[in-house]
């Protein structure tokens, strides 16, 4: 390990330097995520999670297998975007209130759309209320 500041050449997991005391970087930093099945980027695949609704959610849930951060979104985007598609087709028929609630639903799914793909592309593990928490549940295998 050599000091970034003075050049000393110190043990290798030294977190200091012991010529200047200034703080060494670890020589292999840990990447906060091992990769994708997919061998994309988390933060590609997570985006990717939403742009087809819950449809592309479902095929990541299916194909990703390494990432959490991936899964959560797949998993998020499924019970968001299904959930929002199941309400507003059991309200459909209702005369008025399903033409109403459908406008709003719509709304509110192209809102949720744009922002949790922005979330997901910054690397943000973005949680809606009560939605995300069970994602989280999902995407680490345990149910309920
Ligand atoms: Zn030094």
């Amino acid at each position: 390990m050599i000091c970034p500041d003075c050049g000393f050449r110190n043990a290798e997991d030294a977190n200091f330097c012991q010529n200047c005391g200034g703080p060494l970087s670890p020589t292999t930093p840990q990447a906060k995520e091992t990769g994708t099945s997919t061998r994309l980027q988390s933060n590609i695949a997570g985006l990717l999670c939403y742009v087809l609704g819950w449809v592309s959610g479902l095929v990541f849930v299916l194909i990703e297998r390494k990432s959490q951060f991936v899964r959560f979104h797949a998993w998020q985007s499924i019970i968001t975007f299904g959930g929002l598609t199941i309400i507003s087709s059991i309200l459909e028929p209702i005369p008025f209130i399903g033409g109403v609630t459908g406008l709003l639903i719509g709304l509110l799914s192209l809102v949720l759309w744009i922002i949790l793909m922005i979330r997901a592309y910054q690397d943000k593990s973005y949680k809606l209320p009560i939605v995300g928490d069970w994602a989280e549940r999902l995407a680490r295998g345990k149910l309920g």
